[in-house]
Parts: structure tokens; sequence; C-alpha cells
């Protein structure tokens, strides 16, 4: 495991400073982060609640470490997602958009958010139709609690190099379209990017990539 440092390390070389990394810890155990953080790495990556929550109670003496949900969301989940993660990259509907402020109101927090959208056909991947966002944005712009920070995507299987750069490049227009159409939103932030594709979209504009096997290996829990 003291490959993790290693690779974090030549990972991190490679990314402008307008890039931050958030290692993808699910199916690792909390070893993993604490190697991880070891090596200076905060921002960590989880695809299941109850997963994150167990390794989170591992590592209550890490103090400064910063969750990211990346996983679908099912709503009865959103109460512990609101109490237990920093940034939700997986919001896919208007309707667990407003449960989440809600919550987050009940509990004084206020979670930064990622629209996940699917610029392509992909059944095995949740994520908003951009026509109805665009048709969504007005009352996602009166959300108060939580706040909406940007857009994640995720591409498809299958796709070439040059189709998965397309695909960053329009996530990126498509940022900048709903940013115009509502300027009380900060819509600084894409989520894309994992580790066969972050070359890609760092290369479009990522904000945040998204990568866990490159630093952890093929996943084992
Ligand atoms: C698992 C996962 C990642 C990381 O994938 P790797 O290919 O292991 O880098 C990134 N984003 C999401 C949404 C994921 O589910």
């Amino acid at each position: 495991m003291a490959q993790i440092a290693e690779r974090l390390a030549s990972l991190r070389s490679q990314l402008p400073p307008s890039v931050q990394l958030i290692a993808v810890s699910k199916n690792h155990p909390a070893a993993a982060i604490r190697e991880a953080y070891a090596a200076g790495q905060r921002h960590f990556g989880e695809n299941r609640v109850q997963e994150a929550i167990a390794k989170q109670a591992e590592l209550t003496d890490l103090p400064d470490l910063t969750w990211h949900l990346l996983g679908k969301l099912q709503s009865n989940k959103a109460r512990k997602a609101v109490e237990h993660f920093d940034w939700i990259h997986s919001v896919d509907s208007w309707a667990l958009a407003e449960r989440l402020d809600r919550i987050a109101g009940e509990l004084g927090r206020s979670p930064k958010l990622c629209l996940q959208v699917k610029l392509l056909p992909d059944p095995n991947k949740a994520g908003w139709d951009p026509a109805d966002l665009r048709a969504e944005l007005p009352q996602l712009s009166q959300l108060q609690q939580v706040q909406i920070r940007g857009l994640m995507v995720i591409a498809p299987l299958g796709l070439t190099a040059a189709e998965t750069q397309a695909l960053f490049a329009q996530a990126r227009t498509f940022a900048a379209e709903l940013q115009q159409q509502a300027p009380q939103l900060r819509l600084t932030e894409l989520s894309m990017g994992m580790s066969s594709d972050w070359p890609l979209a760092v290369a479009e504009g990522a904000t945040w990539i998204r990568v866990g096997t490159q630093l952890f290996g093929p996943r084992s829990l």
C-alpha cells in the first residue's frame, strides 16, 4: 500500500492547479484512506452512504477530511447523506434536490451539490436530461440552504477518446449556458473524469476529477 503515496504524487504532478482530486475510496478499507491522508490527500469519494459512515467511524482522528458522495442517492438516505457528506455530486432530480434542501435546513447544514447530467443516453446511469434541467433550473435556483455549485458527468462505457472529450466539452458549454440562465447560482464546478478518462476531462476544464482505481488499485471489498 505504500504504492498509494507514489501514485498520488504522480497523479498530482500531472494536474494543473485549477483541478482538485477526489480519491475514490469505495470498496477500499479505511486503512487505504489513512494511507492517502498521510500522503496529503484530503478529499475522498464514496458511492454508498452506509459504507462511508462505517469508514468515517474508523477515521475520527483525522479531523480535516472532506467527503464527497458520488453514487446514486435514494431518497430514504438523504438525511444521512446530508449528515455525513460535504459534497453530493449525484443530485439527479428536482425531488431529491428539494428534499436535500429541506433536510439541510433542519440540520443547519449547507452541503455543496453538483447536478448529475446525462448528455448521452446511458441505461446504466442516472442523471438529468438537459431539457429537463433547463426547465427545472428556475426552481433549483430558488433553493436557499444547499449550494448548487456545478455539474457532474460520467462518460458512458464504450466511447472513443474523441467522443469522450467531446462529451466533456459539451458539459462545459452546458454549464456556461445554465450559468447564464441562472446568474444567482455559482456554477463554477465541473466534476468529470475518472481513472480511464481524466486527462480528457482536464483538457476540457474539469475542476474535480474522481479517481479510484488508479490510486487504490482494483476494488476489493
Ligand atoms: C467509481 C467511480 C469513480 C472512480 O472510478 P475509477 O474508474 O475507479 O477511477 C468516479 N466517479 C464515480 C461516479 C464512480 O462511481
